[in-house]
This record gives structure tokens, C-alpha cells and sequence, in this order.
């Protein structure tokens, strides 16, 4: 039996009408809300049995763990909605301004997928539906693609400086500048982000483990509960 059939079967058999966390955080994945159900649960059981004096006080432990338990899972979901979230957002922040290479024109266009090329970056595919053509679009779609792909870009130009005339030199000298001041305005936020992200990941992976325990501990805690009330029951009967 898993920890949910256990969690009807013992809701059944006792009260019908309690209710538990009433208002649920939508930030939470279908495993925390099963959890965070029968956590509930066994603290308002545990409360019940408590005032109806079938618990010995022992069992008060139960709703603090509980409520720390709980409180550090909200912490972690609230997070990890606010840093995927920022992600979505990042994902979304380069815009393209595509043109179709026969008509010149991006008043057809229409994104159809999306394609990667040989390093790997990722860019729109888009149809012209004027002229009926799919092409790729030469420049990645997203910013951890493009601060790769403008970093290269940089490099043939600073080459490209090197061997120029004077006038190209000063030329690409400026160009350069202007390219190098976005850089330096969108890499410092994608690389704050990512270290968010990084870390994010590794507490996913603590938290999975410490649903696990959680669980377990529940389920301890539900048989030693039950246990203790049928003693209690025995004495009075
Ligand atoms: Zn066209």
C-alpha cells in the first residue's frame, strides 16, 4: 500500500469532515501536493487524538516537524516558480528581426520550428507565406546562444581589424565597442541567473530526497499513533 492509499483508508475510517490546508500553493508538483495533503492530515489528526486524549504528549513533535517541514517546502517551491519563471523570460528576451531572403519583407513570416546548427546554437525557422519558402534565421534565439554566437562575432572582428585599412580599422573599432557594451549588459545577467538555475537543480534533487524521508517518517509516525490510540481505547473499554 502506498502512503496515499493509506492516507484514504485512514481518513475513511475516521472523521469525514476535516479539511485540510484549505488554500493549496499552485507552485506545487502533484508529488509535494499529495505530501503536503497527508502532512495536514496527520497533524490535525495527531491534534484531534491530542484533545480527545488518545495521544500521549510525546506526539507533539509530530506538528512541529510537520510545520517545519512544511514551511521549508514552500520556501523552495516559492523559488523555484520565481527562478523558472525568470528562465521563461530570459528564453523569450531575444527577438528576432527575421526577413525573408526573396521577398526582404517580414510582413508573411510565420516561426515554424526551430533548428540547431553545427555548434549547437538554436535558431527560428520561419516560412515566408508570401513566397511559400521555409528558411532558418542566421542568428540563435536565445540569449545563452547569442552571447556565444556574439563572442565569436567579436573575435572575427577584432581580426578583421588587425589586417584592416585605417578607415576599416576605426570602423570595425567602433562596431566592436557597440557590440562589445551588449555583451557586457547581457551576460552578467544570464550568468546570475544561471548560477540560480544550477543551484536550483541541486536543491530539486535534496528536496526529492527529503520528500522521501518525510514520507517515511509519516508513515512511522501513523503506526506508532495508531497504536498508541488502541492501547488508549483498550484501558477505557
Ligand atoms: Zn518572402
Amino acid at each position: 500500500m502506498d502512503a496515499l492509499q493509506i492516507f484514504y483508508s485512514f481518513r475513511e475510517a475516521r472523521n469525514k469532515d476535516f479539511l485540510f490546508l484549505d488554500v493549496m500553493n499552485k507552485n506545487f508538483n502533484q508529488k509535494e501536493r499529495d505530501l503536503v495533503k497527508l502532512a495536514g492530515f496527520f497533524k490535525k489528526e495527531s491534534i484531534r487524538l491530542m484533545n480527545e486524549g488518545k495521544l500521549g504528549e510525546e506526539h507533539k513533535g509530530v506538528q512541529d516537524a510537520v510545520d517545519r517541514f512544511l514551511e521549508h517546502l514552500e520556501n523552495h517551491v516559492n523559488t523555484r516558480a520565481f527562478i523558472l519563471e525568470q528562465r521563461d523570460y530570459l528564453n523569450k528576451l531575444v527577438k528576432d528581426n527575421a526577413q525573408c531572403p526573396k521577398c526582404h519583407t517580414s510582413d508573411k513570416l510565420k516561426v515554424v520550428g526551430t533548428e540547431k546548427n553545427d555548434k549547437g546554437w538554436k535558431s527560428n525557422r520561419y516560412r515566408c507565406r508570401k513566397c511559400n519558402i521555409e528558411f532558418t534565421w542566421n542568428m540563435p534565439n536565445n540569449p545563452w546562444h547569442m552571447i556565444e554566437y556574439i563572442q565569436q562575432i567579436l573575435g572575427d572582428m577584432q581580426a578583421k581589424a588587425e589586417n584592416g585599412s585605417a578607415e576599416e580599422k576605426s570602423q570595425s573599432i567602433q562596431a566592436i565597442a557597440s557590440m562589445q557594451g551588449n555583451l557586457d549588459k547581457l551576460k552578467p545577467v544570464i550568468d546570475a541567473h544561471e548560477k540560480d538555475y544550477q543551484a536550483l537543480q541541486a536543491r530539486e534533487q535534496e528536496m526529492e530526497r527529503l520528500l522521501h524521508e518525510f514520507k517515511n517518517s509519516l508513515m512511522i509516525e501513523k503506526i506508532k499513533m495508531d497504536t498508541w490510540e488502541n492501547r488508549q481505547n483498550q484501558k477505557h473499554n
